[in-house]
């Protein structure tokens, strides 16, 4: 079955039933004791809606707009338009070669990652930017608590439909934060600063079929969950970024490398056999103003937050950012508080002999991601 977050559904009997949230929460407990731990309380909440009659799920078929879908939908059918487009990604796996690609796709009610395998990815050259996409028969999951839906080689994907159309696409709901006020766990952040250092690139085995670490056994590599494989090569590029409060170290990893880089797979694979080449890129992105959304995270090795991004983009709209200005400037009293934590940080200028010399820290040895931040990375 589907999974609805028990929020959403206290959320549903809450505006369907117009009963306050406590007496949902008194009407779950009670059950939970009447079944005495038998049921979860997002089962129990189910319960509930249904005596009150209120239907969680309006509507499980036909096309679905981006909020209605659900991890663990078969046939799902929705449109969006691309906000991103990710790079395709091919591995080998015994005797057989597969590939994968992605995008994130939008629509008024937000917005969700697209996973295309096999001769589905192959389409993503003829996307671009900004189309109209059509799915049908895809299938959703979770991914670390996000949706996203993928299209094996029995769904279809169209390009731009003659249909179909989308109006203002409701962005994710990342809070725009000063880094000086960023705590562990925040999730769904996001920061604009400038590049004040660069790291060299990382490269790290993973494994072809599902992207996991894979690690040296005996002459070979070990996935844990598909044994022997030939590893493929993921990699991770360290940067600080500055926003004039704080500066922080941003962690991307392989879609999020290709974003800040604007660069290929294949590309970036080439700096690991030739790191010289990657010097002249580092002089390039000192200096410049990104926007990135991801999660905080300790490196307890290391004690110190650190920022692992899901999306970058390394050329923020300048009218986006005078907008956001001017509608924060419209807030009323109290507002200020808040106010004052969204508004866009002034990047300092960055320092000159940064940008001359990027000096690697001596705790460069923590460019090495930590373990659970490299599991975390998983694709698809
Ligand atoms: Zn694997």
């Amino acid at each position: 079955m589907f999974k609805i977050p028990l929020e959403d559904v206290i959320a549903k009997i809450k505006e369907k039933a117009g009963i306050s949230e406590e007496e949902i929460n008194t009407k779950i407990k009670t059950k939970l004791d009447q079944l005495s731990g038998l049921i979860s309380k997002e089962g129990a909440a189910h319960i509930i809606a249904n005596e009150l009659g209120v239907k969680v799920i309006e509507q499980v078929s036909g096309k679905l707009q981006i909020k209605n879908i659900l991890p663990g939908m078969r046939s799902v059918e929705t449109v969006g338009k691309v906000t991103q487009k990710f790079d395709i990604h091919e591995f080998q796996k015994e005797d057989r070669k597969g590939k994968l690609g992605s995008m994130v796709i939008g629509d008024e009610t937000g917005t969700i990652r697209i996973v295309l395998w096999q001769e589905q990815a192959d389409k993503l050259n003829s996307i671009k930017e900004g189309d109209i996409i059509k799915i049908k028969d895809g299938y959703s999951k979770d991914n670390q608590g996000k949706k996203e839906v993928h299209i094996s080689e029995k769904g279809t994907l169209i390009i731009n439909p003659p249909d179909e159309t989308i109006g203002d696409i409701k962005l994710g709901t990342s809070t725009r934060k000063n880094i000086k006020d960023l705590r562990e766990n925040d999730d769904d952040a996001e920061l604009l600063g400038t590049i004040v250092q660069v790291f060299d690139i990382r490269f790290f085995e993973v494994c072809p079929e599902c992207g996991k670490r894979a690690r040296p056994k005996d002459d070979s590599f070990e996935c844990i969950t598909h044994n022997k494989v030939t590893p493929a090569y993921s990699y991770v590029l360290n940067v600080h970024i500055d926003d004039g409060t704080e500066n922080i170290r941003i962690v991307c990893f392989r879609n999020q490398v290709e974003q800040l880089l604007n660069k290929t797979q294949d590309k970036i694979l080439s700096y690991k056999e030739s790191p010289d080449k990657f010097e002249e890129i580092k002089t390039e992105l000192l200096g410049n103003q990104i926007k990135i959304i991801g999660r905080v995270s300790n490196n307890t090795m290391f004690n110190r937050l650190e920022f692992v991004c899901s999306q970058v983009f390394p050329s923020p709209n300048p009218s986006e950012e005078i907008k956001r200005l001017e509608e924060n400037n419209k807030g009323t009293e109290e507002n200020t508080e808040q106010t004052k934590t969204e508004e866009p940080p002034k990047p300092e200028e960055p320092q000159k002999e940064v940008q001359e010399e990027p000096k690697e820290t001596k705790d460069d040895s923590s460019n090495t991601p930590t373990e659970e931040i490299v599991e975390d990375v998983v694709e698809g």
